[in-house]
């Protein structure tokens, strides 16, 4: 069995797989949350919900009671039956693939905490704790960021002291990269073409959000920047604005950088621009009630998507394979899909209004046949995809 896990500094989602003849099968998922404060602890298995109210002050203590679980569940007989652990790491820095956790590796994705500090202290945590629960399983790490470690230096520089790069790593990583990955892998597996012959423009639409370019099967371009706050409007991310704004934000409202940066990932967004929620459904649900600052909103997310896949198809000089929506927006909303692709006039998409309101398993054609290109919404399976990794580097 493979287990993945996904850790935040509070938080440890994770995933068990079961292998059978090489193919791995989620069995059982949970989140253990509010570690260090008192402790909740969710598992489903078998179809079935458990709940439990423990005390975990640390992820150690996080650990062994989730460990226990597995065994009071009978999904494993003791610990044994964990072959390894994978990891999902949001910065990798310069990591262009999957590794193998040894001390080197710990010490580089220590390095990046300075890059994300508010993401990669958790997993960090989490693979030390492994490690003394389980010193002789191997540990792998996924990294958010390696997919985009294709893009050029015309690409990932900005335009600002060439210092700041050469000094500090100021540049763009991008992220969502382990999606991109496993949405470019199952496209290629679809249409039964080459991972290398793909062309393909792809938006993560979910609480975080991004567009990548992807020439060849490998990412040249993406909207994140050197933190996920760069791009899109997201849930409650603000995407790019003038970094002039926060000085005036400063002042006027009396508060540092760090607050008014916290502002701008947290109650920005849909969550802050729409005063309704950070959650689309809710704003879909004013739209339909003629709330016209909902419009407003919808209008402004979907034109901010559409712009950027014309500025894709461009760098792919218009030879695209397709276009593909995916996470919990570009899964699952008609609407926004329909909204975005309304807006992209230039490149010749031909909307299936029939088959876009489908409800699917794993993935739905939603283009007409006199579309320039196909269109998709594929589900993306990021824990499936870490799986996948972690088998590759332990078999
Ligand atoms: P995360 O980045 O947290 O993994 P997801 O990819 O699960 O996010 O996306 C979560 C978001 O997807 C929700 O906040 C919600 O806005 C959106 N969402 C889910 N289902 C729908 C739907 N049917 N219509 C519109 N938005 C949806």
């Amino acid at each position: 069995m493979i287990l993945v896990v996904n850790s935040g500094s509070s938080s440890i989602k994770f995933k068990l797989f079961a292998i059978k003849k090489n193919v791995p099968i989620a069995i059982l998922d949970g989140l253990a949350e509010r570690i260090g404060v008192d402790g909740f602890l969710k598992i489903e298995f078998n179809g079935e919900k458990h709940q439990f109210n423990q005390k975990m002050s640390n992820h150690n203590e996080a650990i062994q009671f989730i460990l226990k679980q597995f065994e009071e569940l009978k999904v494993i007989k003791d610990k044994k039956d964990i072959a390894a652990v994978g990891f999902r790491i949001v910065h990798g820095g310069k990591i262009t693939e999957p590794v193998v956790i040894d001390k080197k590796v710990f010490k580089e994705i220590e390095a990046c905490v300075k890059l994300a500090p508010l993401h990669n202290p958790g997993a960090l945590v989490a693979i030390e704790a492994f490690k003394i629960e389980m010193p002789k399983v191997k540990l792998i790490a996924s990294f958010d960021t390696s997919f985009h470690q294709t893009m050029d230096e015309e690409t990932f520089l900005y335009s600002v002291p060439y210092e700041w790069y050469k000094k500090y790593q100021v540049r763009k990583f991008g992220f969502h990269g382990i999606s991109y990955k496993y949405i470019t892998e199952k496209y290629a597996k679809m249409i039964k073409k080459p991972v290398g012959k793909l062309n393909l423009i792809i938006c993560h639409l979910g609480s975080g959000a991004s567009v990548a370019c992807v020439k060849n099967g490998k990412s040249i371009d993406t909207t994140m920047g050197f933190t996920p706050l760069a791009g899109l409007m997201m849930g409650t991310r603000s995407g790019d604005i003038d970094p002039s704004i926060i000085q005036y934000m400063v002042k006027a409202l009396n508060k540092d950088v760090f607050e008014i940066t916290s502002i701008l990932n947290k109650e920005s967004g849909l969550k802050g621009f729409s005063e309704i929620s950070s959650d689309m459904r809710e704003i879909i649900a004013e739209v339909e009630k003629g709330n016209k600052h909902a419009v407003l909103t919808l209008n402004k997310y979907s034109q901010n998507v559409a712009d950027f896949i014309v500025k894709y198809a461009n760098r792919l000089e218009g030879k695209i394979d397709a276009l593909i929506f995916t996470a919990g927006i570009g899964e699952n909303s008609d609407t926004v899909r329909k909204e975005i692709i309304n807006r992209v006039n230039i490149l010749g998409l031909k909307l299936n209004p029939k088959e876009n309101i489908k409800r699917y398993d794993d993935f739905l054609k939603i283009s007409n046949k006199d579309s320039k290109f196909d269109i998709y919404a594929i589900k993306t399976n990021e824990e499936l995809m870490i799986c996948q990794e972690t088998m590759d580097l332990t078999s």
